[in-house]
C-alpha cells in the first residue's frame, strides 16, 4: 500500500473506497474488524481506521482494474 501512495497511483484524500463490512471472495466471506463496516472512506481514512477489509480486498481489486495503474505496474 505504501508503494501505491508513493507512486501516486492512489490519491489519499480523493479516492474513495466503500466498506460494507464483508466481502465474499471465492465463496469465502472476509469481514472487517468493525461490525457493519466503515462505509464510505477516503484512502486516508482507510489507513486511519486500519480497515483491513478495504486494504486487503477493495484496494488491490481497484488497482488491478485501473488501466493507469496496470500500465505503471506493467501487469
Ligand atoms: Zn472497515
Amino acid at each position: 500500500m505504501a508503494t501505491a501512495v508513493e507512486e501516486k497511483v492512489v490519491d489519499l484524500e480523493h479516492d474513495h473506497f466503500y466498506d460494507s463490512g464483508k466481502v465474499t471472495v471465492d465463496g469465502a466471506t472476509m469481514r472487517c474488524w468493525k461490525a457493519g463496516g466503515h462505509g464510505d472512506q477516503t484512502f486516508l481514512q482507510v489507513l486511519q481506521n486500519s480497515c483491513n477489509l478495504v486494504a486487503e480486498q477493495e484496494i488491490p481489486n481497484t488497482l488491478k482494474k485501473s488501466p493507469k495503474i496496470k500500465e505503471k505496474l506493467m501487469i
